[in-house]
């Protein structure tokens, strides 16, 4: 991502933000022109691993996702998180080679402050609410990630994106109509095969293997437990 980026910091680019009206199936893409350049990143579990959070919730037995407390992670959550490897330095360099990092995440816009503290908490400063971070709420409502992207992509010209969901590429991709394999197909579409790993850089969590085995013990270093209080 970060090798990427540089080597696209000048010269000729064209945005990776699929333009307006166009699909994965028909994707079209718009010259950068003078528009000055960014990358943008997806923050959890693309550039925060919310260990804090994960640890409560394999505490209590993986239980579904709860928003409540999801909003209380966010919240209070900002010392327990721990940076995806290798993002600080990726992020650093993209930055001193003259290129604007802008986030787009889904946690919501009232958390703005706890996190950009999180973010600045693993040594990534300077994300800049409603500028250089933007959250559910901002621009449009609820999780679709396209118009902030547009919005971004109007600001700038986004020459990579990464994330570890598909709809950090495409809200096309979430389309409830879409069965998973469906989701996958239309990932994999040749239209789109040059953009993954040159553009659109999607980083896999970890599921399977040899994660299986580990305990809360191995996983979970203790300065980064989190609960909320009762
Ligand atoms: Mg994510």
């Amino acid at each position: 991502m970060a090798e990427f980026a540089v080597a696209h910091a000048r010269g000729p680019a064209s945005s990776v933000v699929l333009a307006p009206g166009s699909t994965p199936a028909a994707p079209r893409f718009a010259e950068c022109g003078n528009r000055p350049r960014a990358v943008v990143y997806d923050i959890d579990e693309t550039v925060l691993l919310n260990t804090g959070a994960n640890y409560d919730s394999a505490v209590r037995g993986d239980p579904p996702f709860d928003s409540a407390r999801w909003a209380r992670w966010e919240q209070g959550g900002a010392a327990k998180v721990e940076a995806v490897p290798g993002v600080v330095a990726a992020i650093a360099a993209i930055r001193a080679a003259g290129l604007t990092v802008v986030f787009n995440s889904n946690r919501d816009r009232s958390a703005a402050v706890p996190t950009a503290a999180a973010l600045a908490s693993v040594g990534i400063a300077g994300a800049v609410p409603g500028e250089t971070l933007y959250l559910k709420g901002d621009v449009a409502p609820g999780s679709a990630k396209d118009p902030r992207r547009a919005a971004i992509d109007a600001r700038y010209c986004v020459i990579a994106m990464a994330g570890d969901n598909l709809g950090d590429f495409a809200d096309a991709f979430n389309d409830r109509a879409l069965t998973p394999s469906a989701r996958r197909t239309l990932a994999q579409s040749p239209t789109l095969d040059a953009l993954w790993g040159n553009g659109w850089f999607l980083i896999p969590n970890a599921l399977y293997g040899a994660w299986e085995g580990a305990g809360v013990d191995d996983l979970f270093p203790v300065d980064k437990r989190w609960s909320p209080e009762p």
